[in-house]
């Protein structure tokens, strides 16, 4: 039984320490196999495809340090963690940019409506110039409502500001230096919705915020605009979203997370014109995941050496 344990492959230039198990299969560990593997672990380097729960955690009793690929912890549970003093690592900052351009990606393809004509040319339906063609929504001039304005909502607005947007922001806290910095205004999640032309989701998944974005949170959505989630799935009612999509309020959305992951084919959203969703690639450059990589194994060696970890969770 090893003294480390990673339950992926990792980006290819990254080594994990010296006797470290990894697993090699396809796709993410079998829960089973992660119980069995942690018997002996000292440090688990892990993904946001596990569970890190009190089962996991009974199950390896020498664990001291638990260090995440991602900056979510929402499938660690942090504070059993803390009780049996495991020290809990995650990847912010290094992932900010790259999934606020990620983000703004979404955003510009579903307003422009940038995957409807990439089909409509594929699909050989492309005729003569047409007025009427594909008409969509605009960014410039629009307003944005950034709900959950930290690392990766904060990135969010300075492309918004760059784009002549105007923008509001939601969340636990006001931040009035943000508010100087990029003119954004606060609103109460209900008054965001209301005002905003387009609403990216950039918080944490928690007890909270599950479902935060329910029937009733819809509906106050105006016509014509844009859902983003590059957050977590279940921080929408993915069922609300296909009725609220088909009355047009939003008209349109776009998710690098559902709920569950993988989305099923046959799930109303993904056939739905209004709707593109792409495979929770938010972080996914070759840069970000080499450095939430590096990261991870930072957080996991200062650990097992009883240093405190370059990015703990708080
Ligand atoms: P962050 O800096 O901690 O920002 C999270 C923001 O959410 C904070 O501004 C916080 O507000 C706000 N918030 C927390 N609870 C809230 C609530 N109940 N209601 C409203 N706002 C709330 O985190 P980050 O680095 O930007 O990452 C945000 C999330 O993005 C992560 O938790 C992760 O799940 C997700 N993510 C996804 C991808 C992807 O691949 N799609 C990549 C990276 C991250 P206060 O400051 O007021 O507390």
């Amino acid at each position: 039984m090893a003294r480390i344990v990673v339950t992926r492959r990792l980006p290819a230039g990254v080594q994990p320490p010296v006797g470290s198990w990894v697993w090699e299969g396809e796709g993410p560990i079998p829960h089973g196999v992660l119980l069995e593997q942690v018997a002996e672990a000292e440090g688990l380097l892990c993904m946001l495809t596990d569970t890190i729960d009190e089962e996991l955690l009974d199950a390896a009793p020498r664990l001291r340090v638990v260090s995440q690929m991602a900056v979510g912890l929402d499938n660690v549970d942090v504070e059993a963690c803390r009780r049996r003093g495991v020290a809990v690592g995650h990847t912010p900052d290094v992932l900010t940019e790259t999934t606020a351009d990620t983000a703004f990606a979404l955003l510009a393809a579903v307003v422009r409506r940038i995957p409807e004509g990439r089909d409509l040319v594929r699909s050989g339906g492309w005729g003569e110039w047409d007025p009427e063609l594909l008409l969509g929504g605009d960014l410039w001039g629009t307003t944005l409502g950034i709900v959950g304005a930290g690392r990766i909502g904060s990135a969010v607005a300075r492309r918004a500001a760059g784009f002549g947007m105007h923008l509001l922001y939601t969340g636990r806290r006001r931040k009035p230096h943000l508010e100087a910095e990029l003119g954004i205004a606060y609103r109460d999640l209900p008054g965001l919705l209301s005002e905003s032309d387009h609403v990216v989701l950039s918080l944490p998944l928690d007890d909270d915020t599950y479902h935060l974005i329910d029937a009733e949170a819809l509906s106050r959505m105006k016509e014509g605009s844009t859902l983003v989630n590059v957050a977590r799935g279940g921080l929408v009612d993915h069922d609300a979203l296909v009725e609220a999509l088909r009355r047009g309020r939003p008209a349109r959305a776009a998710l690098d997370v559902t709920e569950p992951e993988p989305i099923p084919p046959d799930h109303p959203l993904v056939g739905m014109p209004n709707c593109l969703i792409v495979p929770h690639i938010g972080s996914a450059s070759v840069r970000t995941r080499r450095a939430m990589a590096e990261l991870a194994v930072a957080n996991l060696v200062a650990g097992l050496e009883g240093r405190p970890l370059p990015a703990a969770a708080t």
